[in-house]
């Protein structure tokens, strides 16, 4: 079978044993026929079928872990359902999917490669989130050295020590705060990750962040670790009460106590059902993404730790904790989703 009886070469695969070629002609009729051969190192040509169309072309190698192999040549017209089988096949050997990313996605981070191929390859996935989530949605990062409200640092702000010493700082803070999110609104980020839980490719996402913005985006299974800025309570007899009437510094009607919004403060436990609801999908995760969180945080930072599973770091800023992961990608939120959705959409 050689390219001058009208067989083109579309894929050299460099096997053990020898090369696995894909030869592909167009009949009378143009229609696409393809054959696969392997070129053993005696020169010997054992060819395998055959198959009609572009898009059967590459089931000719499925009795072939074929992505575990090195890609030698690849056709340009056949690129695309390579990078196809490449983003949502289970690739064990980060060798030959480097090789295959390189070939298939030559402008795209290896790393947003291996990425969009575990989301899609993973049978649970976890996602967890932290400020920087939200700073593309304008909502300045909490733990940013410049501050955003009087220069004050918020670690001092929201904790019981200025909710029981300091209310009026408190409540000035809280106030602020709840007013500068009614403008706010979710980034293309957020929607991708509901998006993807639309498909299925994540179940669970556990942030850090109590503005709301991935239940706004669509989100349904999410939970608040750190509790949500939008319901208002009484410290004292924890009777719910309206945003406006925190908002205007009014006390608690039933006991006249302080109102404060659900949110944990410095000092305060975690609420318990989000937590461990949240601990055990990690567990049992194939793949854990954390995206934009300093890993600061106490015990958000042991999360990592906690799956078998495969982990991905996200962040702006990358430290030396970082190591424990399996991939890490320095990136804002929105911006590293997106590149990855745009992976995952043309897989789709
Ligand atoms: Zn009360």
């Amino acid at each position: 079978m050689e390219a001058n009886q009208g067989w083109e070469t579309l894929l050299t695969i460099g096997a053990e044993e020898g090369d696995v070629h894909l030869y592909g002609k167009e009949t009378m009729e143009g229609i696409w026929e393809f054959s696969r051969t392997l070129v053993d190192n005696e020169e010997s040509i054992t060819a395998v079928g055959s198959v009609k169309g572009w898009e059967n072309a590459l089931s000719l190698l499925d009795d072939y872990s074929w992505l575990e192999l090195y890609p030698i040549y690849i056709d340009e017209r056949l690129r695309a359902h390579v990078a196809k089988e490449v983003l949502t096949t289970s690739i064990h050997h980060k060798d030959t999917f480097m090789a295959w990313a390189d070939r298939c996605f030559p402008d795209v981070n290896s790393n947003i490669v291996f990425a969009a191929n575990w989301i899609q390859t993973a049978g649970s996935t976890v996602v967890l989130t932290g400020a920087g989530m939200s700073t593309e949605s304008n909502i300045p990062d909490f733990r940013s050295s410049s501050g955003w409200w009087k220069q004050i640092d918020p670690r001092t702000v929201a904790t019981t020590e200025a909710l029981a010493g300091n209310y009026p700082l408190f409540q000035e803070f809280y106030a602020r705060r709840i007013e500068a999110l009614k403008d706010i609104d979710p980034h293309e980020g957020h929607r991708v990750l509901a998006s993807w839980e639309q498909l299925n490719l994540i179940d669970v996402i556990g942030t850090q962040n109590v503005d709301g913005l991935h239940a706004a985006a669509g989100s349904n299974n999410v939970h608040e670790l750190h509790g949500s800025i939008d319901k208002i309570r009484c410290d004292d007899c924890d009777m719910p009460a309206e945003k406006i009437a925190f908002v205007e510094n009014e006390a608690c009607f039933q006991c006249n106590g302080k109102l404060r919004p659900n949110v944990v403060l410095f000092g305060e436990m975690l609420p318990q059902k989000a937590w461990t609801k949240t601990l055990e999908a990690i567990e049992k995760a194939d793949l854990v993404i954390v995206i934009g969180t300093s890993l600061e945080v106490y015990p958000v930072n042991q999360l990592p730790n906690m799956t078998s599973g495969r982990t991905i770091y996200i962040n702006a800023e990358i430290s030396d904790v970082t190591h424990r992961f399996d991939i890490v990608i320095e990136g804002m939120a929105k911006l590293t989703l997106m590149e990855i959705n745009e992976l995952v959409l043309r897989s789709a």
